[in-house]
């Protein structure tokens, strides 16, 4: 099974991001302190073959670094799957773009819009969908969850960056969770569109006197708030080939075995779990990087 959404940070940053989830979430297991090791091996623990690393900086010095620390992990297991990211107020931008991708080897470029404070469709970011159009690599964007972030990124912004990059593959993380019927709508409209189910698939429950932050359908029989895929399975199955799965690990909504189980347990055909759980993120990295996985692909 591949985990095609985890976040091995420097631990000046993943203490912080652990102590924040924490905040919101304190019964969850994971310790504050945890070294890229321990979550290297949990993982493997659980049954993970290959992840996806995602980092993104929260100021713009931060940047080259944080490629690069990418970078240093991706020589260091050769399951991680890293990814790079920039900040749109760095002005050398697209050199640091490049560097990424050309010179680390990363995948792609995630971004997380809200936590980065900008608008996708910022008139800085469009030279650098241009080059990853232009390079044939991804962009990841976080969706989803406003409330909690007090952010927004209507889906309509990003089917206006798939209108003027056609060539440009774009993953639309959290499926602009609760409104996942739009992220479909995106997928059958346009063909480079792929949707990452992290947070959808993590059986995360909060009690009838919570708050309900994160949006969570309340289910009268459980009397509980749940966050669920609350959309046609017809439609799951059959764009599972452009959906993958992933816990966010460590700043995962729920024990990392609890999430593993809600995947596993899900009641759809098992092509359509096996391309979800496995295949549709090794074909998407075969996408940018032939014969990443050797001989095993
Ligand atoms: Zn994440």
């Amino acid at each position: 099974m591949i985990d095609a959404h985890i976040h091995i940070f420097p631990t000046y940053r993943s203490k912080k991001a652990v102590e924040w989830i924490k905040r919101y979430i304190p019964e969850i297991n994971v310790s504050e302190t945890l070294a890229e090791e321990e979550i290297i091996e949990t993982l493997s623990s659980h049954g993970i073959s290959y992840f996806f690393n995602y980092v993104y900086p929260l100021k713009p010095e931060e940047s080259r670094s944080l490629n690069q620390f990418n970078y240093e992990l991706s020589k260091k297991a050769n399951n991680a799957i890293c990814f790079g990211s920039v900040h749109p107020g760095n002005a050398d931008r697209v050199e640091i773009v490049r560097e990424a991708l050309l010179e680390f080897g990363l995948v792609g470029i995630k971004f997380h819009p809200f936590v980065q404070r900008f608008k996708v469709l910022d008139e800085r970011m469009e030279e650098i969908y241009d080059l990853l159009e232009k390079l044939n690599r991804p962009v990841i964007f976080h969706t989803g969850f406003e409330r909690f972030y007090k952010m927004r990124l209507a889906p309509e912004e990003i089917e206006t960056i798939a209108q003027r990059h056609p060539g440009l593959v774009i993953v639309v993380v959290h499926m602009f969770y609760p409104r996942i019927d739009r992220a479909f709508e995106l997928v059958k409209k346009y063909e480079n569109i792929y949707l990452d189910a992290t947070n959808i698939f993590s059986c995360y429950g909060e009690p009838a006197s919570g708050e309900n932050l994160f949006e969570a359908t309340f289910l009268p029989e459980e009397n509980a708030y749940r966050i669920y895929f609350h959309h046609s399975v017809e439609e799951l199955e059959k764009y599972s080939h452009r959906v993958m799965f992933g816990s966010d690990y460590p700043v995962a909504m729920n024990d990392l075995d609890k999430i593993y189980a809600c995947m596993r347990s899900f009641d759809i055909s098992v092509t359509a779990k096996e391309n979800i759980m496995e295949k549709t993120a090794k074909n998407f990295v075969n996408r940018f990087k032939p014969g990443f996985f050797g001989s095993d692909a």
